[in-house]
């Protein structure tokens, strides 16, 4: 395998990272090229249960180096928090193996405080932001009002830098939502505490990555969120603030020459959502409470339960399409197996007219799934580790994925641990 991208097909959590976990033995570098620490991908193997939200997941992995790309939201303060919480689990964390961009920008102090005064304001009317400053850090870096990682080796540069940025900043701080402005004095502390521990990590990785590429290196790209949080093709303003598609994974990642030869979509077997917006396919009650619960879907940052539902075709299509998948990876088989037989949304009814195609935005309010059963294989499938072994009922589930979103199946996923996959 040479470069490829591990991308999420739906509203994310659909395993992504226990995938990059796996893949990874096929690779030399591993990098995350957008999104923040608003992530969460737990990723088990022989060193335990890792809940990663910066870090890429090849950490994990010796021998691999992990870059945190131009694309991604810089947040130092978490970032340290990470690193120390990893590593006291015996995981080795240098600049050997974890490199910084030069041109990751930084995700400031005030934009969690910004995330969480907007989300006050909006009240009943909310997004559901995880008050990780996102959202407010990428309007400031398209509005080139952030300090870039590489800064922090330039102290008289980034002194004046900031000095700006401040003053412009406490407008909309005490102006707009009137909170406590900023002070120079309290920039300059968080620089000293967050900011000089990782300047060791920083460096130049779109030259290094451009050598690596002449060197045969293969490099596999992690995407945080999926298809329906992006920005420019989700569900829409319910998305993340960045890109989550596999196109832009070299720009965000500091290789812009590189070509992905496989793109693997992950998809959760059933459907899972966190925060507000438009989930079509949504169960309540105690079906749902169940599938929950087997399943943990309790968010790895934010412990906030998950919304449920069966597997949305229409969904995944639209979102398998988006990715330009070369692969699908159907993650959390295993948890299906308690049911007698399998609900799978393949339609929706958008206006009183069957469809199957994902609608606008706008439209998913009043969107309606049409639900169909498949039989269920009533066992435990965890120990599965062959096509063949598999029962008859989970293959034709497996089959039937396969044949509506039009990309080959090629991983299965039985468990959280690393070996726990079926490769067809
Ligand atoms: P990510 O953000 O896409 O990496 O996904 P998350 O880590 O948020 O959510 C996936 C969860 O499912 C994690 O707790 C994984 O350990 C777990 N997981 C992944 N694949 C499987 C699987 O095949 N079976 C089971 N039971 N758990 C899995």
């Amino acid at each position: 395998m040479s470069n490829c991208a591990v991308v999420g097909v739906n509203w994310g959590d659909e395993g992504k990272g226990r995938m990059v976990d796996f893949l990874t033995e096929d690779h030399d570098i591993v990098i995350r090229f957008q999104g923040g620490g608003n992530a969460g991908h737990t990723v088990v193997n022989s060193k335990g249960k890792f809940a990663l939200h910066l870090l890429p997941s090849g950490v994990l992995r010796e021998g691999i180096v992990n870059i945190l790309g131009n694309g991604v939201a810089l947040d130092p303060e978490n970032l340290l928090i990470e690193i120390k919480e990893v590593q006291s689990k015996g995981v080795v964390i240098s600049p050997n193996n974890l490199k910084i961009s030069e041109r990751a920008s930084l995700l400031m102090p005030w934009h969690r405080e910004l995330d969480e005064l907007e989300e006050k304001r909006l009240a009943d009317k909310k997004y559901g932001s995880t008050k990780q400053g996102i959202a407010a850090f990428y309007s400031d870096k398209y509005q080139k009002k952030t300090i870039l990682a590489g800064e922090l080796l330039y102290p008289e540069y980034l002194q004046a830098h900031l000095k700006d940025l401040l003053e412009w900043k406490n407008l909309t701080l005490s102006g707009v939502y009137g909170a406590r402005p900023y002070t120079m004095e309290m920039l300059m502390e968080w620089v000293g505490n967050y900011c000089q521990p990782i300047i060791p990590y920083i460096c130049d990785t779109v030259s290094y990555l451009k050598e690596a590429q002449e060197e045969g290196k293969r490099i596999l790209f992690e995407a945080q969120l999926g298809a329906l949080r992006d920005l420019d093709y989700g569900i829409c303003p319910y998305t993340t603030s960045s890109t989550t598609l596999a196109r832009y994974a070299p720009v965000g990642a500091g290789a812009p020459s590189a070509d992905i030869s496989e793109i693997i979509g992950v998809v959760k077997a059933y459907s899972t959502c966190v925060g507000e917006g438009p989930f079509v396919c949504e169960m309540h009650g105690t079906d749902a409470e169940t599938l929950r619960n087997t399943g943990a879907e309790y968010g790895a940052k934010t412990g906030r339960p998950r919304r449920v539902g069966p597997l949305d075709l229409v969904a995944t299509r639209y979102g398998a399409a988006m990715q330009n998948a070369t692969g699908i990876a159907v993650t959390k088989l295993d948890i299906l197996g308690y049911m007698d037989s399998i609900p799978v949304c393949t339609k929706y009814i958008v206006n009183g007219k069957e469809t199957d195609k994902f609608p606008f935005p706008a439209a998913l309010d009043k969107a309606e799934p049409v639900i169909e059963w498949m039989p269920g294989w009533k066992t435990d499938v965890s120990g599965v580790r062959s096509w063949d072994d598999l029962p008859k009922e989970a293959q034709d589930y497996i089959n039937m994925i396969e044949r509506v979103v039009g990309i080959p199946v090629k991983y299965i996923s039985v468990g959280a641990e690393r070996d726990s996959i079926i490769i067809r």
